[in-house]
């Protein structure tokens, strides 16, 4: 009989995983068991479809059970793994649907079961109307109340990249927005000497802000959230999002006895085996290494989810790739604010231990006199000891995330600030000033 291999979790690393197993080794037999209605989706887009900027929430799929059967991948949903017994290979599935539970056998385990979000445990957190976003199922709950309720008041609870996104989705939507963070600063991968720029920019838009504010319970009507305390105040919202931060599902994998790291995240190799035999992992309930600090971090991401689930697929049909990390690369926007940070930031290489240099250039986007250049702010960070590029930090308007990747290129090869001033980026008046913005910064650094 051919080799059966089961994969738990069906959203970025478990079909990447799946479909890149089955493409390179035809032989083997995949079954993928996922506990939602949808698979193979872009929860990244979950924003964009509750503000309306995508219109259909099957554009967000990649591929249905249909696609992948016609692959030869079977993949069943609503089906969730409840136990497993590694020495056996067996896992208990529940059928989620039917409410009946069976057994199926592996040769060898995936985990890809993600994460979930990190709910602070206060009173009213249950009411109606208060949501976290993770899944296709959240986001089309979140769009659905939305059209019911129609809430004139929301309050976005955490200020990471998931609650900027969903701020200017709500205010798209006509609805006002308050942003709750227990620190004083949003967007925790940037120093607040660039933070600050995305502050004025949410105030500007209208976004009330109550920074340094720590949640401290949500009141209701009727079942019904009706206003959110936080730093003793209270502010009126008919709709929630709590959007503070995940933790991985890693509680199969320690119930056989997988090594757990960073944040409780299952650890893993290059190409995905946890230290249990036969049982491998990939995704945003793993830890990555980080090639800057030389060891394994917890970082979920679905750009790392995808190639952390395609390394693990290569892997079990027989290909050993290894996948050798991260430098801790990052992009969203707030309204036309583009905001993009690789590496370290000053904050964090001086928590690592790091004697640090930055420095702060204020630029355009392109040549002052070509029509429609906008402000850039770029931010580099470099180890004073050896010269060598710590991190960037860029805000600007316009090609910011393509200029942050020119940065982690040159993170990932252990570049030096000098060295990295002289690179030969393209110069043309529509894209570029003569000195590239970042050569600006690093020239300023150097
Ligand atoms: P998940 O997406 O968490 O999927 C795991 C699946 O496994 C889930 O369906 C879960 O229910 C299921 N599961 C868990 N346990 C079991 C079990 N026992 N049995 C069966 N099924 C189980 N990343 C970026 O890189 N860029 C972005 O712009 C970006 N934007 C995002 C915006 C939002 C709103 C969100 C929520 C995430 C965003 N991400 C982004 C992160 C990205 O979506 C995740 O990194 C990615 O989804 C991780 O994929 P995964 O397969 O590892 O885990």
């Amino acid at each position: 009989a051919s080799e059966r291999v089961i994969v738990i979790g069906a959203v970025a690393a478990g079909t990447s995983a799946a479909a890149k197993a089955k493409r390179t080794n035809p032989d083997l037999d995949i079954c993928v068991y996922g506990r939602e209605a949808h698979v193979s989706y872009s929860a990244c887009g979950l924003p964009y479809l509750i503000s309306g900027a995508v219109a259909d929430y099957q554009a967000l799929i990649a591929r249905t059970p249909a696609q992948f059967a016609r692959d030869g991948v079977t993949v069943k949903t609503e089906h969730e793994v409840t136990d497993l017994d590694v020495a056996a290979g067996r896992v208990t599935v529940r059928n989620l649907a039917t409410n009946t539970t069976f057994h199926d056998h592996f040769d060898r385990l995936v985990l890809a079961t993600g994460a979930r979000v990190n709910c602070p445990p206060v009173r009213g957190i249950e009411l109606q109307g208060v949501f976290r976003l993770r899944s296709m199922h959240d986001g089309l709950a979140i769009q659905a109340y939305i059209n019911e309720q129609q809430p004139k008041h929301a309050v976005v609870v955490g200020a990471g990249y998931i609650g900027l996104e969903m701020a200017e989705a709500l205010l798209d939507l006509g609805i006002s927005v308050t942003l709750i963070n227990r620190s004083k600063t949003v967007l925790s991968s940037l120093d607040d000497d660039m933070s600050n720029q995305i502050i004025e920019r949410l105030e500007a838009a209208g976004v009330h802000l109550a920074l340094g504010a720590a949640l401290e319970g949500l009141e209701g009507k009727a079942d019904t959230v009706t206003h959110v305390v936080a730093g003793k105040v209270d502010y009126p919202a008919e709709l929630v999002i709590i959007a503070t931060g995940v933790q991985p599902n890693s509680e199969l994998a320690a119930s056989c006895g997988a090594e757990l790291g960073e944040a409780g995240a299952i650890k893993i190799d290059q190409v995905g085996r946890t230290t249990v035999d036969r049982v491998f992992a990939a995704g945003d309930c793993c830890t990555v290494d980080h090639r800057i600090l030389n060891k394994p971090v917890y970082m979920p991401l679905g750009t790392t989810a995808n190639k952390q689930g395609r390394t693990l697929g290569a892997f079990l049909a027989g290909h050993e790739r290894p996948f050798r990390g991260v430098v801790g690369t990052s992009v969203t926007k707030f309204a036309d604010l583009h905001i993009a940070a690789t590496g370290l930031s000053v904050e964090q290489a001086l928590h690592h231990g790091y004697h640090v240099r930055s420095k702060i250039i204020h630029s355009t986007d392109h040549a002052g006199y070509y029509p429609n250049a906008r402000p850039i702010t770029v931010k580099l960070v470099a180890n004073a000891a050896d010269g060598t590029l710590l991190g960037g930090q860029i805000i600007g308007y316009d090609d910011v995330a393509k200029r942050v990747d020119v940065v982690a290129v040159a993170l990932a090869g252990r570049m030096t600030v000098d060295e990295f001033a002289w690179q030969d980026l393209s110069y043309a008046p529509p894209f570029s000033s003569v000195w590239d913005p970042l050569l600006v910064a690093a020239q300023a650094l150097a």
